[in-house]
């Protein structure tokens, strides 16, 4: 699947656009802006802009277009935060193959992805494979682009000096053969000597406009089912408030929204060996937190139930979606007690399987 394509931000195109026919883009840029506004996506415009071989760029039909859009050039980089690596000091390769496997990830949703989690960073193997990948020549195009989304998770470390420094310099004084375009939501936690570094861009949010035709396109309106954002775009606009990558939510909501589905499906399950496999899932008193945030995306799930049967008008069917909610916000107040999760969810999946089925 390729990239969705890039919605609004009309003026910055053309500016963007403008500097690079002059000559005058600069080396390195910062957009920020707020989460979801689409800066990494803006930011991979620019660079299939960068790669593209045409007269009018980017024409979308070149060899440059079309690597760039599926991700596939040698010459765009693209780092975002990730997990710790287990191995403190994994090697060059690993570090590169965990990041194809990330874009892959992404691409699969069309390029459109949820915050990363709090643990996620840009540590410092990714930086030395930067500074590594930008010491050498261009593989097909003239110049190499880097995007470095969430650049604020680029956090110093104990030990790394000797490659943030690698990279402060790169950032300072890129070659004319390398464009770095940095991304934050959060441009007051970049490290001073990485804002200082970089001409920064403000990508401001769209207007209503331009995120209903952003929601409209097939390939959001698939992830956003996916990410289980609110069904009525209404809501969507109102959530979103120009900013409509925040309707993907973030690693957390997304983690549990799987596992509330998880456990509805095992509710509806017709035999009961499911729903036990279920409850044993939910593991014991450790993950309280997490079954609560579970137990809050299950009771959205209802909740969109219960306005999917008042539509189509079938009262039956609203009231046992009603009765389970009330089930669900039961088991969250009991979570907040002292009960364990696993006697909570099995006594929910018995109610549900009853008011659901
Ligand atoms: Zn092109």
């Amino acid at each position: 699947m390729p990239l969705v394509d890039l919605y609004g931000h009309e003026d910055i195109r053309t500016l963007l656009s403008d500097s690079v026919s002059s000559g005058k883009l600069p080396g390195s840029l910062l957009f920020h802006g707020p989460r979801g506004v689409g800066k990494q996506r803006l930011a991979l415009w620019l660079a299939q802009l960068l790669l593209c071989t045409a007269e009018d760029k980017p024409c979308g039909k070149c060899r440059g277009c079309e690597y760039s859009r599926n991700l596939t050039h040698p010459d765009l980089h693209w780092y975002f935060p990730r997990l710790r690596p287990k191995d403190p000091d994994p090697a060059l390769a690993d570090v590169i193959d965990d990041y194809q496997e990330a874009i892959a990830e992404r691409l699969s949703n069309g390029g459109l992805y949820a915050a990363p989690s709090g643990n996620e960073g840009i540590f410092v193997a990714t930086v030395r494979a930067i500074v590594q990948q930008a010491s050498l020549t261009p593989a097909m195009a003239s110049r190499k682009i880097f995007v470095i989304g969430d650049a604020e998770r680029m956090v110093p470390q104990e030990g790394a000096e000797f490659a943030a420094n690698a990279f402060l310099k790169l950032l300072e004084e890129p070659s004319s053969k390398t464009t770095i375009i940095l991304t934050s939501s959060e441009p007051g936690a970049l490290l001073p000597t990485i804002r200082s570094r970089a001409v920064a861009i403000r990508v401001p949010p769209l207007p209503d406009a331009a995120v209903r035709s952003f929601l409209a396109d097939p390939i959001v309106a698939a992830a956003l089912e996916k990410a289980g954002a609110p069904k009525s775009t209404v809501e969507r606009l109102s959530i979103a408030g120009g900013a409509p990558g925040q309707l993907l939510g973030d690693e957390a909501r997304g983690r549990a929204i799987r596992a509330a589905r998880k456990l509805l499906d095992a509710a509806l399950a017709p035999n009961e060996s499911a729903r036990h496999a279920a409850v044993l899932g939910v593991g014991a008193a450790g993950a309280r937190g997490a079954f609560s945030d579970t137990l809050d995306a299950m009771l959205m799930l209802v909740g969109e139930r219960m306005r999917a049967a008042l539509h189509d008008a079938d009262e039956a069917r609203a009231l046992r979606a009603s009765r389970a909610a009330d089930s669900v916000a039961r088991a969250l107040d009991q979570a907040s007690g002292n009960v364990n999760p696993q006697l909570i969810a099995a006594r929910l999946l018995r109610e549900l399987s009853v008011s659901l089925s």
